[in-house]
């Protein structure tokens, strides 16, 4: 059966405790009148069996009684976590000194003395009721700002929308008191539901439950989530463990978990020009080992969790939109269109950083500028086009030899290209030079022009230095270029360090 209503709250319970007949009668008569639902108990011991059995939401309590007086009772009720925020208020006789004191310090709201004037034991019930009332909504209220409030701190924290739900999940089970929850999603095409995220506490049962429904996919039309997909609205079933396979396909696997009470939400995206429900993000569905029977404060936290989970998870993903473009932008930015390295904006942005990390923490900061030998030639015996596919091969090539993170590879302009090596000494970097030359000649381009070499070759500068204060990057730059000469004007095909370093 699916419930779709809201629970109204009854009429509030109250328990009377008296060992005097006549007394409870004209209590219940009453009472009765002004439709509360109302038990007797005729001694303590009766009243705390009550108590226990289904606790009230009142209790008026005789003091005077045989075997356990009320003060008694009061205390052993009090005692009890579960209901030491049930009200008590105490009766007594007029001629029965009332000892005030113990009857609050025991915790009794009030008192009440006999015999009874029905106007005022009605107004005293009824402020108790309305100040637990308020009491009760206070605590909820609490608990829903409270629990918003976290949720609000660990979805911003969040790095995605797979975890924003597993927090979301985890909280309100643990606010609700409920064993199970599950997210659905609608996957790319919008077709089918498919098992996201789920939270469920240490209980093997449960897990169970969790294997066996993340291999479900949930058809359009058909199961419970997939209603709530369509509907766009919450819903519960009091025990799902009895519906038929068609409303609830898994009710098997959950009778065997022991679950029952099933409730499922929609996450809804509004759309932000006409305020609509335009899209179902998620649909999210918790269970219970008990009957299903959410009070008015449960939905309206949960409608609420909802609500801002949807803005949220609306704002993250206009967010991971907006920085991935950003990135793709800076990407492109930053990158030769033709050889897929670093530009020259690049270069000069990422030499300008290293060369200030250097002078902070003097560490020896290399350059490596290189250039295609006889590229010219190259260009005019095999055609421009080919040039720029040989411009890449080298490009590919040079970057697959330098080993380091921080070393940077870019395109200087026209055949020539420069590498960053920040924290390398001469050494390496002469190291990294060599390994680009051997490496590009293991390719063997043809260039029949050459007079150097049948293969393409390139031709490096080196230069090191430590930055300092008084010199610019220019002075790194023109270092390695004076070597890149000195290596072409000696043959080319060949690396030429420049070692700029104060040796001892
Ligand atoms: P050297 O050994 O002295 O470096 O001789 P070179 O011919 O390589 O040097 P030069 O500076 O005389 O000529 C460089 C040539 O590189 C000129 C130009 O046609 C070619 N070049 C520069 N940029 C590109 C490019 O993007 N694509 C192609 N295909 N060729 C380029
Ligand atoms: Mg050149
Ligand atoms: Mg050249």
């Amino acid at each position: 059966m699916m419930n779709q209503r809201s629970a109204s709250p009854p009429k509030a319970n109250v328990l009377v405790v008296d060992d005097t007949p006549v007394n409870l009668l004209l209590l219940n008569q009453i009472l009765c009148r002004h439709h509360y639902k109302i038990r007797v108990a005729p001694n303590g011991k009766m009243a705390l069996k009550s108590v226990i059995a289904n606790p009230p939401d009142l209790i008026l309590l005789d003091i005077k009684m045989p075997d356990m007086d009320g003060y008694e009772v009061c205390r052993q009720i009090k005692a009890d976590p579960r209901n030491e925020e049930i009200p008590i208020i105490f009766i007594s006789a007029l001629d029965e000194a009332i000892d005030k004191i113990t009857a609050f310090n025991l915790g009794g709201v009030d008192y009440i003395t006999k015999p009874f004037e029905p106007v005022e034991v009605l107004a005293r019930i009824e402020h108790q009721l309305r100040l637990r009332e308020l009491m009760v909504e206070l605590k909820s209220k609490n608990a829903q700002l409270q629990l918003l409030l976290t949720t609000s701190e660990s979805i911003n924290e969040a790095v995605d929308i797979d975890s924003a739900l597993a927090i979301i999940l985890e909280k309100v089970c643990q606010t609700l008191g409920w064993d199970f929850g599950e997210a659905w999603m609608p996957d790319d095409s919008g077709t089918k539901l498919v098992y996201g995220q789920a939270w469920y506490g240490d209980d093997a049962k449960l897990a169970e439950f969790y294997d066996y429904s993340k291999t479900q996919d949930v058809f359009q039309c058909r199961g419970f989530a997939a209603r709530i997909w369509q509907e766009q609205d919450l819903k519960w079933i009091a025990d799902a463990s009895q519906e038929e396979s068609e409303i609830f396909s898994r009710a098997d696997r959950a009778a065997t978990a022991g679950l029952k009470g099933m409730l499922g939400i929609p996450i809804l995206l509004r759309d932000s020009t006409t305020q609509e429900n335009s899209q179902v993000l998620a649909v999210l569905v918790f269970f219970q080992k008990d009957e299903m029977q959410p009070d008015r404060r449960s939905l309206e936290l949960l409608q609420a969790v909802a609500s801002q989970l949807g803005s949220m998870i609306q704002r993250k993903k206009t967010e991971a939109a907006l920085k991935k473009a950003n990135l793709e932008l800076e990407r492109l930015a930053n990158l030769d269109s033709l050889t897929q390295v670093a530009n020259r904006r690049r270069f000069d942005e990422y030499l300008d950083r290293e060369w200030n990390r250097g002078q902070r923490e003097k560490h020896p900061l290399s350059l490596i500028l290189f250039d295609l030998d006889y590229f010219k030639v190259y260009n005019d015996y095999y055609g421009h086009q080919a040039g720029d596919r040989c411009l890449q091969q080298v490009a590919r090539s040079a970057g697959s030899a330098i080993a380091r993170k921080t070393d940077l590879l870019a395109r200087y302009g026209g055949e020539e290209f420069v590498i960053i090596l920040p924290n390398t000494p001469g050494s390496g970097a002469l190291r990294v030079a060599e390994t680009i030359r051997d490496r590009l000649k293991q390719l063997q381009i043809p260039h029949l022009d050459s007079p150097v070499s049948p293969w393409v070759t390139v031709s490096l500068g080196v230069a090191t230095m430590i930055p300092t204060d008084s010199e610019k990057p220019e002075s790194l730059i023109a270092a390695a270029d004076a070597a890149l000469y000195e290596a072409k004007s000696q043959g080319r095909d060949r690396a030429i360090l420049k070692d700029l370093l104060p040796h001892p």
